[in-house]
């Protein structure tokens, strides 16, 4: 018997392209509103006045003190992941600049089609929706050329995924994209072969947080760990989009349930190791949503495989969306919240932790270069200056061979 009163039913097709559909009940006492609350003149202003930039080019000082922290065997097989995804990388790149193959038949609505053929190629969820320029990173606002995007999620393999955090569960990860960004630019020369443009953004060098796109497409709604909880992955699903000129009917967000449902479960938040989430949500540039603490995350991400403890203890995750919610509802509880094969973890070098326990990191472990490269090596210079009182030739001639190997390595062009 129910506990609680169902206030919607959510129908969503299977996770596989011939699986049944899910019927997800949402209980009256989480129904919210669809996608994220936003205000849209907020988003609209932040976007004008503060653009965003890509995350690799506005912390390029963590990311190479990143590959310090890779143990040999890891480093390898990222030297590889990245052989093998740069020429994905290039060729998405490029994709927006390819004719079509035919003229288009202008009377024809390819959505359903391309959604068919989309869910044949094997991404787990696909939905359409405007490609909102307002989130696009200013590296790229010359870059992305056409109106629509195709929203399309990927699975990570599930029992990799339970090992988080681990070397397994991250070779999943990076396999996961590298099988994605093969298949996108396969959808990208379907949509050719219709008679359409189509442009890959590839999720390395993205073009733009695309949560909200797909929050937008009914693909799920934001989760307090800061990821996208779609139906049946939770956030144990790898995004990527492509844009388009086909014209294309837009999908709704839907409510889920989840804005009010991550207020009671907090697993994530009360699992994360360097306490880098927020118990309750904010207004961040125009939308609600729980900020995740950047700085304190990425100390423990760079140190422990990519951590996502975050991702593993999360309901959504494990069980599915169907399974979490319809439990809420006859229950008036989380499923799994509170028990060791949810909520327990282990850290290479810190053991094994249970639901009731945690690591503990003194505040030294939180140092780690912030910011762009550049800007890192000045306060690095500075501080040395201003401990010494004086500018030895020495630490002029170190600042300027890191500046420049900074700078023409990477992101001079911002
Ligand atoms: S990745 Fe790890 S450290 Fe970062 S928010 Fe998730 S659980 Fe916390
Ligand atoms: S663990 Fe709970 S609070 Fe965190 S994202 Fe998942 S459902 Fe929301």
């Amino acid at each position: 018997m129910s506990t609680k009163k169902i206030h919607h039913v959510v129908t969503r097709p299977g996770k596989n392209e011939n699986d049944k559909d899910v019927q997800i009940k949402v209980a009256e006492d989480i129904a919210g509103s669809p996608g994220i609350p936003t205000i849209e003149s907020d988003v609209s202003f932040y976007s004008r006045e503060y653009p965003q930039e890509a995350h690799f080019i506005e912390n390029s000082a963590d990311r190479d003190w990143l590959w310090s922290q890779y143990t040999d065997t890891f480093t390898e097989f990222r030297k590889q992941y990245e052989k093998q995804e740069q020429p994905l990388i290039k060729r998405a790149n490029h994709s927006g600049n390819r004719q079509p193959l035919i003229k288009p038949n202008t009377n024809k609505d390819y959505t359903e089609i391309l959604r068919t053929k989309a869910r044949k190629l094997g991404f787990n969820e696909v939905g359409f929706t405007k490609y909102d320029k307002r989130y696009t990173f200013i590296s790229r606002k010359k870059w992305v050329k056409y109106p629509n995007a195709i929203c399309l999620g990927l699975e990570q393999e599930y029992e990799a995924t339970q090992t988080l955090p681990s070397e397994k569960s991250e070779h999943a990860h990076f396999g996961t994209y590298l099988k994605e960004g093969k298949l996108a630019l396969e959808l990208a020369e379907y949509i050719l072969s219709l008679g359409y443009h189509s442009q890959v953004h590839s999720h390395s060098d993205s073009s733009a947080p695309y949560i909200p796109m797909f929050v937008n497409a009914g693909l799920g709604q934001l989760g307090a760990n800061g990821q996208l909880l779609s139906p049946h992955l939770g956030s144990r699903m790898r995004l990527m989009i492509i844009t388009t000129d086909m014209p294309l009917k837009y999908d709704s967000p839907i409510d889920y349930g989840i804005n009010k449902f991550c207020g009671k479960c907090q697993v994530c938040v009360k699992r994360c190791p360097s306490n880098a989430l927020s118990n309750k949500p904010i207004w961040w540039r125009g939308v609600q949503k729980y900020k995740v603490n950047y700085g304190r995350c990425r100390a423990v991400m760079g140190r422990y495989d990519g951590c996502a403890i975050c991702m593993k203890v999360c309901p959504v995750q494990k069980f599915g969306m169907e399974k979490v919610m319809n439990h809420y509802v006859e229950t008036g509880k989380i499923l799994g919240k509170g028990t060791n094969d949810l909520e327990s973890y282990s850290l290479k070098d810190k053991g094994y932790f249970d639901a009731k326990s945690k690591p503990k990191f003194d505040k030294h472990f939180f140092e780690i270069p912030r910011g762009k490269n550049y800007n890192w090596i000045f306060a690095n210079f500075r501080e040395n200056v201003l401990n010494k009182k004086k500018v030895e030739k020495e630490d002029l001639s170190t600042f300027t061979s890191d500046l420049e190997s900074s700078l023409f390595e990477s992101d001079i062009s911002t």
